[in-house]
C-alpha cells in the first residue's frame, strides 16, 4: 500500500514527487513511457513566464508568478540551467498600445515586478535585431528561460534519491476505489500489475481527463492544442537576447522568438486544436506560419539556420484555467489537470499546492534526512583546460568526444546512463547530455551512442531504441 501514487512523470508529476519526498510518505510514480519528460514537458517554448498575461485572480496567474519566483532558488538547489533574460511584448501600431497598457495593468495586479512599457529607441537598444516596425514593447525583466528536460530530470532524480519509486513503461488503464476496514483506497491497474494507494495524484498531462473520468461521474474534457516549432543553429543563438512575444490572442501567447539556455534560437509555436492526443508531427503549413510570424518580430531572421522542427500538445481545459483540486466524488484523488502554459513556469508552485492537498488528507511528518541538493552532469566542454585534464585523469572516457556538434564526451554519456533514473534510450542520453541535439541532429554520433548504450546496458544494439517501445533504430 502506497501513501501516494502519482500518475505521470512530466514536470508536474516530478515536481510533486520531489515536494512530497520532503515528508515521511511512501510514494510511487507510474509513467507509461520509458523515461521522465516524454510528454508535453519535452516540447514547449521553455519560457519562465513573468506572469502578466494570465487572467488576474486565476490559478494560472497566481501560480505563474509564484513559480517564476521559486525557479531561481530551485535551479541553484538542483543544478539545472535557468536564465533571467527578460521578455518583451512587441507593439506594432498605435491600436495595439491600448492592449499593451491593459497587459501592464493585468501584470501589476498579478504581482509581476519591474514591468514597464518602453518606447522604440529603448527597445532598439535592448534588441538591435528587433523589427523596425515595432514601435514599443511591454518589458518584463523577470521573464526567463529554462531547460525543460534538465528541470524535469533534476526534479525526478532528487525525488528518487529521497525515496520516491519511479516505474516506467507502466500505463494506468483502469482505477477502482476499494475499501478495507472502512478506509477507502485506490487500486490502479496497468497491463500486468495492480498498485494500491491511499491517495492518487493525477498528473497525466493531455491524458489527465481520461484518468479523471476513470473515477468521477463529473466528466472532464481536455483539448490537445498543438504547437509547432523550428529550432535554429547555435551560430545565430545570440540574434536576440530577450524573448520577443507578439500580442497574445484567444488561443495563447502567439509566436515568439527566443534564445534557449543552450544557445540556440527558437521560433514558434502555432496553436491548433486537434483531437488526437498523440499527434505531434510538424506540418509544412504550420512551419510556414511560424516563419512568417517570427519574421514580423525580428528583422532578417536567419531562417536558413533551422536545424530541426518539433511539436507539443497543450492540455487545454474548457474553463481555461489550471484544475488543481481533490475530485468531489473521489475522495483522496487529486487532479493536476489542464496544465497548459504557463505550466512549466508554475511547476514548483503547483507542486507546493498539490503537497498541501495531500498533507491535508494524510498527516505526515517532515523527513529529517531530506537531501535538497542534486548535482547535474558536468558539461565537459565548458570546463577549463585544467579541470578537463583532471576529469580525464579520473576517467579516460572524458577524452573521447562522441557528439562533435555539442562536444559531448563518452564520460558524460556514461554518467547519464549510470546516475539515478539513468538514461536507457537515445532520447534519454540526448536530454541528459545534449549528445545528438546539435547541428547534425545525431547524424554522426548516433551509432556511437547506440554502441555505448548497448555495452553499458548489456543489450544487443538492435534493442536500443530512440524513446522506448517499438522505436528501434535498427530493424
Ligand atoms: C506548444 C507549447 C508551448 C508551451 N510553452 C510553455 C512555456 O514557454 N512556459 C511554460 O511555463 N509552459 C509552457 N507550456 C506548458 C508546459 O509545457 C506544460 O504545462 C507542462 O509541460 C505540462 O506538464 P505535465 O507534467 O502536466 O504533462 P506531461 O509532460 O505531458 O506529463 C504527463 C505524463 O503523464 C504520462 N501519462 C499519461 N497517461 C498516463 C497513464 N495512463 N499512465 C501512466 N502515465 C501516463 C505521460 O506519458 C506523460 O509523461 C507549453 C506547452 C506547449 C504544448
Amino acid at each position: 500500500m502506497y501513501d501516494v501514487i502519482i500518475i505521470g512523470a512530466g514536470v508536474i508529476g516530478c515536481a510533486t514527487a520531489r515536494e512530497l519526498s520532503k515528508y515521511e510518505l511512501k510514494i510511487k510514480v507510474l509513467e507509461k513511457c520509458s523515461d521522465v519528460c516524454e510528454g508535453t514537458s519535452k516540447a514547449n517554448s521553455a519560457i519562465v513566464h513573468a506572469g502578466f498575461d494570465a487572467k488576474a485572480g486565476s490559478l494560472k496567474a497566481k501560480l505563474n508568478v509564484e513559480g517564476n519566483r521559486l525557479m531561481e532558488g530551485l535551479a541553484k538547489e538542483l543544478d539545472f540551467s535557468f536564465m533571467r533574460n527578460g521578455s518583451l511584448v512587441l507593439c506594432f501600431d498605435e491600436n495595439e498600445r491600448e492592449q499593451l497598457t491593459k497587459l501592464l495593468k493585468n501584470g501589476i495586479s498579478n504581482g509581476v515586478e519591474e514591468l514597464k512599457i518602453i518606447d522604440k529607441p529603448e527597445l532598439k537598444t535592448l534588441e538591435p535585431n528587433v523589427s523596425d516596425k515595432a514601435i514599443g514593447a511591454l518589458y518584463a525583466p523577470s521573464g526567463g528561460i529554462v531547460c525543460p528536460f534538465n528541470l524535469t530530470i533534476a526534479l525526478a532524480e532528487n525525488a528518487c534519491i529521497n525515496g520516491v519509486e519511479f516505474q516506467f513503461n507502466s500505463e494506468v488503464i483502469c482505477i477502482e476505489r476499494l475499501s478495507s476496514n472502512g478506509d477507502g483506497y485506490y487500486c490502479l491497474n496497468t497491463d500486468n500489475e495492480c498498485f494500491h494507494a491511499k491517495l492518487v495524484v493525477n498528473a497525466a498531462g493531455v491524458y489527465a481527463d481520461r484518468i479523471h473520468n476513470m473515477v468521477s461521474e463529473h466528466k472532464m474534457l481536455l483539448i490537445p492544442r498543438k504547437g509547432e516549432y523550428c529550432l535554429l543553429d547555435k551560430s545565430v543563438g545570440g540574434y536576440v537576447k530577450s524573448t520577443l512575444f507578439q500580442m497574445p490572442d484567444k488561443l495563447g501567447k502567439g509566436v515568439l522568438v527566443t534564445p534557449t539556455v543552450h544557445g540556440n534560437l527558437l521560433i514558434g509555436p502555432t496553436a491548433e486544436d486537434i483531437e488526437d492526443k498523440e499527434q505531434i508531427t510538424t506540418t509544412a503549413p504550420g512551419l510556414k506560419k511560424i516563419a512568417e510570424k517570427a519574421c514580423k518580430s525580428a528583422q532578417a531572421l536567419p531562417l536558413n539556420k533551422i536545424i530541426t522542427s518539433f511539436a507539443g500538445l497543450r492540455a487545454h481545459a474548457e474553463k481555461d484555467d489550471f484544475i488543481i483540486e481533490e475530485i468531489s466524488d473521489a475522495p483522496g484523488f487529486i487532479d493536476l489537470a489542464g496544465i497548459e502554459s504557463p505550466g512549466l513556469t508554475s511547476a514548483p508552485a503547483i507542486a507546493k499546492l498539490a503537497a498541501d492537498l495531500v498533507l491535508a488528507r494524510i498527516g505526515a511528518g517532515q523527513k529529517f534526512n531530506f537531501i535538497p541538493n542534486r548535482t547535474g552532469i558536468k558539461n565537459f566542454a565548458s570546463l577549463t583546460r585544467k579541470e578537463q585534464k583532471e576529469m580525464i585523469k579520473t576517467n579516460k572516457a572524458y577524452a573521447n568526444v562522441v557528439c562533435r556538434c555539442e562536444l559531448v564526451t563518452e564520460g558524460e554519456i556514461l554518467e547519464a546512463i549510470h546516475r539515478p533514473l539513468g538514461a536507457t534510450t537515445l532520447d534519454g542520453i540526448k536530454r541528459r547530455t545534449r549528445a545528438g541535439s546539435g547541428r547534425c541532429q545525431a547524424g554522426f554520433c548516433l551509432p556511437k551512442t547506440m554502441e555505448i548504450l548497448a555495452r553499458e546496458l548489456k543489450l544487443d544494439v538492435k534493442d536500443i531504441t530512440k524513446s522506448g517501445g517499438k522505436s528501434n533504430i535498427i530493424l
